[in-house]
């Protein structure tokens, strides 16, 4: 989730696989590094700075980070938002509310952000 340099409004989503076309291949999320390029140049072409991801969890798990999930931040700067959508995010409606939020706070330290935390600055557009 992107936001133009200087604003906290989402106004661009690049997906996994559209920089790294075996990011799914496993079932898990794995992406080689090398891609980093493909989003720098999409950064620096939109003037954005990419401010929160997401991803799902499986049909019936829990939205809580996993230790991969908390050791292997997709965005190593603070202030980054991780979500974690439910059921693969199939439900035909997904609020906000049935996602967990977490928040990084540098050196793989994640602060949970709770129903107190919302609405968060985000926007999408
Ligand atoms: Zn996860």
């Amino acid at each position: 989730m992107i936001a133009k340099n200087g604003s906290d409004k989402i106004s661009k989503i690049v997906f996994y696989d559209e920089l790294d076309p075996n990011a799914f291949k496993s079932g898990i999320i794995v992406f080689e590094g090398k891609y980093y390029s493909k989003l720098d140049k999409i950064l620096q072409d939109f003037d954005g700075i990419v401010i929160a991801d997401i991803h799902t969890h499986p049909i019936g798990c829990s939205t809580q980070q996993s230790d991969s999930d908390r050791n292997h931040p997709m965005c190593r700067l603070k202030g980054h938002i991780a979500f974690i959508a439910p059921n693969y995010a199939s439900n035909l409606l997904l609020m906000p509310k049935d996602c967990s939020a977490y928040l990084y706070e540098g050196s793989f330290q994640w602060k949970t952000l709770v129903n107190e935390s919302f609405p968060l600055n985000i926007t999408l557009l």
